[in-house]
């Protein structure tokens, strides 16, 4: 068989460097009568830390959509794939060496009535626990909490559940072994999830310096999906002549998302890329995402960072293409921490050893 040669700056670091590719995995050892398949800017295949497979508009789709989806977002360079709950089991997506690697958070766990119209398990109080220890045994370690949305009867965002409620599924979830993460768009609900050790939180727009800090000092992650929180103002404008309080609570919301994403930044948190592909935003963008991310101040290495090799650090892959790392790679024409733009255009997809997108695939 003939081994694969990618040259060139090797990210993060920007070593130059052959990078042979052998079966799936990488090796620096230069292989007899390799072919070189291209010179680029090689980068450590792209996190989607934030997506949802197997999810339309109006729920789950079928497996031919399930597969376009994940193909899409593979194609964009995102090879590995924290999917924040699908209506759909996309478990079978595992076995598929075609596609991105998927870390699934099962089905979402709502509130009743109180999220998008056939996405979540909606489930009153009583029976939180049982369903967040059915969708831990079920998902690949994560269970996706829905922590806020709007209530009908204050108008305005409110917890989906008392704080005690939400304790007691973080702690079920952790003695199944699983982590736990939240949609969390106001305040209120905030204050507990982290109390209770949650391990993750999704938007994060009311996030108080305060709380931030916590969030530091235990590793509580955040992915801000900057491009979701950019519909802010459309969410309100909809919003507006029925929930008038909701509607000034967003538009706030999103008015300060750059003072609140920079101060957790800035006290330590870590944070990483989500481009809330599936339902309202589409897949196949994780590259805007992260210039979103660098849009708001953070600096081009930790934006790219936080959709390669920080986020796959955190998500247990290997964060480097070191000696014998999995063959996952994007390689990009120009340096992308020179212009973040060029995480659009891919010269080279490989996932698992072998080129999915680009010249040969
Ligand atoms: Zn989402």
């Amino acid at each position: 068989m003939t081994a694969l040669r990618f040259s060139g700056p090797v990210l993060p670091d920007g070593e130059v460097r052959d990078v042979y590719v052998v079966g799936d995995t990488i090796t620096y050892e230069p292989q007899p009568g390799a072919t070189t398949e291209a010179r680029g800017w090689i980068v450590p295949g792209l996190v989607d830390a934030h997506c949802h497979i197997g999810l339309d508009d109006h729920g789950a789709v079928d497996e031919a959509a399930t597969e376009a989806q994940a193909v899409e977002d593979r194609d964009a360079g995102a090879l590995l794939i924290r999917d924040c709950g699908s209506a759909a089991d996309t478990s079978w997506v595992h076995d598929r060496d075609d596609l991105p690697r998927l870390i699934r958070a099962g089905r979402h766990i709502a509130r009743s009535r109180r999220y998008i119209r056939n996405y979540a398990h909606e489930v009153e109080p009583e029976s939180l626990v049982e369903t967040v220890a059915r969708e831990a045994r079920a998902g690949d370690g994560w269970v996706k909490l829905v922590g806020d949305w709007i209530s009908r009867d204050e108008g305005d965002l409110a917890p989906s559940f008392p704080a005690e409620d939400f304790a007691a599924a973080i702690a079920v979830a952790h003695e199944h072994g699983a982590k736990v993460t939240a949609h969390c768009f106001g305040e209120r609900v905030l204050p507990g999830l982290v109390e209770a050790g949650i391990d993750c939180i999704e938007h994060g727009t009311g996030l108080s310096t305060e709380l931030a800090q916590t969030m530091a000092e235990r590793g509580i992650a955040l992915v801000p999906t900057v491009m979701q929180i950019d519909k802010f103002p459309q969410y309100a404008d909809a919003g507006r002549d029925k929930f008038p309080q909701y509607a000034d609570h967003m538009t706030d919301l999103h008015a300060r998302q750059r003072d609140t994403i920079m101060a957790a930044y800035e006290l330590g948190v870590a944070l990483y890329a989500g481009s809330d592909g599936g339902g309202v935003s589409r897949h196949g963008n994780i590259a805007g995402e992260v210039v979103a991310m660098a849009g708001l101040g953070l600096p081009a290495d930790y934006a790219l960072g936080a959709a390669s090799w920080r986020a796959r650090e955190w998500l247990g892959w290997n964060p480097h293409l070191s000696e014998g790392a999995p063959a996952d790679f994007v390689v990009y024409p120009r340096d992308p921490l020179a212009d973040l733009t060029v995480l659009r255009e891919p010269s080279y997809v490989v996932l698992r050893g072998r080129l999915v997108a680009g010249r040969a695939a």
